[in-house]
């Protein structure tokens, strides 16, 4: 699989083409943190670990974002040209809740409790060329299965 160059490529783990995020985890207390940390604010502890949250979670709040961000959101987008996403927080395993771009901005397809799995979508095409990529939750689990047969 071509391996696709990525706006956050610490954020990310690439195996086998499935993605995971990587966050960190504090080995004195246990508290997860996305992005990593250097130092855990729960007990002031410095040994954090790199930490594998997985690659799928519950969708749990979302909205849609209808205007094109200001900097340092860099997709090359203007006023003009600006696709609205969703964007949402996906709650993994761990219980830690991660902000992420949607693929889905329709709110007809959105609802709180769904399963997402993550995934890797188009961010920007650069003036060199380099298509870069970055994560995104898509819905997940059966009622979409059901869906796409229909
Ligand atoms: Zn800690």
């Amino acid at each position: 699989m071509h391996r696709p160059v990525l706006a956050c490529a610490s954020l990310l783990r690439l195996e086998g083409g499935r993605p995971s995020l990587i966050g960190s985890r504090c080995a004195d207390c246990g508290e997860v943190y996305f992005p990593s940390a250097a130092s855990c604010t729960r007990c002031l502890g410095t040994r954090l670990q790199p930490h594998d949250l997985g690659s799928s979670g519950v969708l749990w709040s979302w909205t849609i974002q209808g205007f094109c961000p200001k900097p340092p959101y860099d997709s090359g987008e203007t006023v003009d040209n600006f696709q609205p996403y969703g964007v949402g927080y996906v709650e993994m395993a761990s219980g830690i809740k991660v902000e992420s771009r949607l693929t889905s901005a329709d709110p007809a397809l959105l609802r709180i409790g769904m399963p997402m799995a993550l995934t890797i979508v188009p961010y920007k095409l650069c003036e060199n060329g380099e298509r870069v990529s970055t994560f995104a939750f898509e819905p997940s689990g059966e009622h979409v299965k059901e869906r796409e047969h229909v």
